[in-house]
């Protein structure tokens, strides 16, 4: 593959994706899927990388080095690389859940691997990753022997890459239970890796939410977007003496009352509401309802950059009604997942939320990337989450 005259500059620094834009000349009769060589328009290396011609993303770096093989072997070292640096950070005593293959981020393009107690639950959102399906189960049960390793590749992604299939199910060891449990800072969880949301928990959230118990001491706490109750069970935990947890999804909601109990916190204290949270926070306006810190994370509004727009009202909209019903000297702790979303934008939001609310919002904790959750400094797009803790007077 070659490159446009001076389309080499961002791979060179480190980013790992060419789109198509950046393309002079596609492979000939390389098949889709398989690794290929780029060059600058001069001819020299630059990278090596999945192909793909079905993609926006014709080619997924893999490697700088031109004498590096792609090859199972190679693909096990990265995998291992992946789970050292997890190794170092986490206690499995204390937490038991974290993301082992964070994909581009760990220079494996289109590969997360999240952890949860025992067992593995693996996505494949890319074709060229597709092809090492059972390289990577084998190289995760030599470096990690969990009990059992679980496909959840039903990702939309694969549809841009031309993937037919949305592939679930048990990819080595045994079957996963129903209920797999794990710990997430000491405090116990079970989450449904099977038909739970993503692979089954918003491992990205777990600094968020034991920074969260920090601000709860007696405190009324709204968690908006709940899910399972992560935000929950943590506010619970920091003295709150009550969480409402607001979720549309009733399974969600089944189990963050399981979570909830499982750590001793009573859900007649801490109610579990099944509910649209623009419809929630309105009727707690219209009763005059005001709550001490409210959690605000709701699911990706800009899937793209062409929803911007769209997504920038639901935000304005979304923090200004959560703002509404804080008490003067609340904690607002609002994020957004939204890659198409950058820290700019995102605190923007924030400030007209703030004028038109009348409210000074003040920051007092940022959070972006997390050891399990890495980014590269030149792969902007690779560090979707965004969240800003803030008193708001
Ligand atoms: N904070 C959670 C993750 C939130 S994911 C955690 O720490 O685990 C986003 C959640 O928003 C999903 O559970 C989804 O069911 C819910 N959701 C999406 N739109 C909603 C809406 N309009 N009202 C209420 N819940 C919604």
């Amino acid at each position: 593959m070659m490159l446009k005259r001076g389309r080499e500059k961002w791979i060179l620094e480190g980013h790992p994706w060419i789109f198509r834009a950046a393309v002079a000349k596609e492979p000939k009769g390389q098949p889709i899927g398989e690794v290929v060589d780029v060059v600058d328009w001069r001819g020299k290396f630059i990278a090596k990388g999945f192909y793909n011609s079905h993609s926006s993303i014709p080619l997924r770096v893999l490697s700088r080095d031109p004498d590096e093989i792609i090859d199972a072997q190679w693909m096990s070292k990265r995998i291992h690389q992946a789970v050292v640096l997890r190794a170092r950070a986490f206690d499995d005593e204390v937490t038991s859940a974290y993301r082992l293959v964070h994909g581009e981020n760990d220079f494996l393009p289109g590969l997360v691997v999240d952890k949860y107690g025992e067992f593995l639950v693996v996505q494949i959102h890319t074709l060229g990753m597709d092809r090492w399906r059972d390289v990577i189960a084998e190289a995760l049960m030599l470096h990690v022997s969990p009990k059992g390793i679980y496909e959840r590749s039903d990702v939309g992604a694969r549809q841009g890459e031309g993937l037919e299939t949305l592939p679930v199910g048990l990819l080595a060891g045994e079957e996963p239970p129903e209920q797999v449990d794990f710990l997430e800072n000491g405090m116990k969880f079970v989450c449904d890796v099977r038909t739970g949301q993503k692979t089954g928990f918003f491992l990205d959230q777990r600094d968020n939410r034991v920074n969260v118990a920090a601000f709860c001491q007696d405190a009324e706490v709204l968690n908006c977007f709940s899910y399972s109750g992560g935000f929950s069970v943590f506010a619970a935990q920091g003295g709150a003496t009550r969480v409402e947890s607001v979720d549309a999804s009733e399974p969600a909601l089944l189990l963050a009352k399981e979570n909830l109990s499982v750590n001793g916190f009573d859900s007649k204290d801490h109610p579990c509401i099944q509910e649209n949270v623009f419809d929630y926070l309105k009727v707690c306006k219209e009763k005059s309802r005001q709550f001490d810190v409210i959690v605000v994370d709701p699911p990706a509004f800009a899937k793209s950059s062409g929803a911007l727009k769209r997504a920038s009202r639901a935000y304005v909209r979304l923090n200004r009604m959560a703002i509404d019903v804080l008490k003067p000297g609340g904690i607002l702790v609002s994020a957004s997942c939204s890659s198409a979303v950058d820290d700019d934008t995102f605190l923007s939001y924030l400030r007209t939320a703030g004028a038109e609310t009348r409210r000074d919002i003040q920051v007092i904790k940022t959070h972006f990337t997390s050891i399990d959750h890495p980014g590269f400094v030149a792969f902007p797009e690779g560090r979707y989450l965004k969240c800003f803790f803030c008193v708001v007077t």
